[in-house]
């Protein structure tokens, strides 16, 4: 079946677009690869063990569009920063434990040419990880900036480059530092194509973390040993695109209507703990609403605008077109001794009820 929507095929056979591109997709070279990848530190320990450990990838999903999107646009930046700015791209480093592809770096200039060291001569090394992100995920980015995965990655690239890791290249000495002062983070929209950057100037301190990181995971005995670090296929969208998150989650052996988190509440201790952390956070979250209700209450006159650090819009409040209504139906097929259509009512939502034992005096 088409996974392309075509309004008028006319018998004309139509290469479906999103087929070839998932087919492209799974052709990709995914090795079980027992070398680290930069972009794997800093966000779940499982999921890098998973990878060190050469576990097969389970979870290829046939919806990647947007990951796919990704790519393509992804390739189309880089072919930018090298064409239009000079930036050596996609890389490839390794320290023999640690295998990346950093997107692009900028040498100084006196490494191309020391006879054109000029005071106007690019001084400085620089590397950057770019990443396509939908619109919500870039607010993200907006307001909390990047993550520590984010950072980890792009000092690992200039880790690596500093410490003589890269690997074949027409244009750049191989197998000897090369100089990095600053590790860069570019982001762009994948909708509208917004434009985030972060930049700082590398720090050892970052490489150090994350080389720690990735040390618990290269003395991992298995995948199993290590945590899930996220929580799980429903609640967390990498949980939700893991290609590991079978195995992880026990996926294959659990009821349908079962969430996964339910193999975390193993024995009375762990639903114990369970039940502390919902019913603090059913505090918090109650406090959290009473103060939000009044703060929306205080707002309802004010004008859309800048005010200090916060901007305040408003969006909605137009008339609805009318809609049926449900009472008056009933009403006028009673007053025609019309039986009222039914269908199966399904079950009503279990509702967990979680309150704290007195403690005994
Ligand atoms: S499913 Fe989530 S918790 Fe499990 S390995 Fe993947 S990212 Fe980690």
């Amino acid at each position: 079946m088409p996974t392309d929507n075509i309004t008028e095929n006319l018998g004309i056979p139509v290469p479906d677009l999103w087929k070839g591109a998932h087919r492209d997709d799974r052709a990709r070279p995914r090795s079980r690869q027992r070398l680290l990848g930069p972009s794997s530190i800093g966000l779940c320990r499982r999921r890098a063990a998973y990878e060190v450990h050469g576990t097969w990838p389970t979870d290829l999903a046939d919806n990647m569009h947007a990951a796919i999107l990704g790519t393509w646009l992804h390739e189309g930046i880089l072919r930018v920063l090298r064409e239009q700015y000079g930036a050596c791209t996609e890389l490839e480093l390794t320290d023999g434990v640690i295998l990346g592809h950093a997107d692009a770096y900028w040498a100084p200039d006196h490494l191309h040419d020391p006879a054109a060291r000029t005071p106007q001569t690019r001084d400085l090394g620089v590397v950057e990880d770019v990443k396509t992100k939908s619109t919500r995920a870039l607010d993200v980015v907006v307001r909390q900036g990047p993550s520590r995965a984010e950072w980890f990655q792009v000092h690992l690239y200039a880790h690596l480059l500093r410490t003589g890791g890269l690997r074949d290249h027409p244009g750049l000495p191989t197998g000897e530092p090369l100089p990095v002062d600053v590790v860069r983070l570019r982001y762009v929209g994948r909708e509208y194509g917004q434009v985030v950057v972060h930049q700082r100037p590398y720090d050892e301190d970052v490489t150090k973390q994350a080389l720690a990181w990735a040390e618990d995971i290269l003395a991992s005995p298995e995948p199993e040993a290590m945590p899930r670090d996220l929580d799980g296929p429903g609640l967390s969208i990498i949980c939700d695109n893991c290609p590991f998150k079978t195995a992880c989650w026990n996926l294959g052996q659990l009821p349908d209507d079962r969430a996964p988190q339910t193999i975390l509440a193993e024995d009375t201790a762990a639903v114990t703990e369970a039940l502390r952390a919902y019913a603090d956070a059913a505090e918090v979250e109650s406090a959290s609403k009473k103060r939000k209700a009044k703060a929306r209450k205080m707002l309802d006159a004010a004008d859309a605008g800048t005010y200090g650090a916060f901007k305040l819009s408003w969006s909605g409040g137009n008339p609805r077109p009318p809609e049926p209504d449900p009472d008056a139906m009933i009403r006028v097929l009673e007053g025609l001794s019309i039986g009222i259509p039914m269908r199966p009512g399904g079950r009503t939502s279990r509702t967990i009820g979680v309150s704290r034992v007195p403690e005994a005096n």
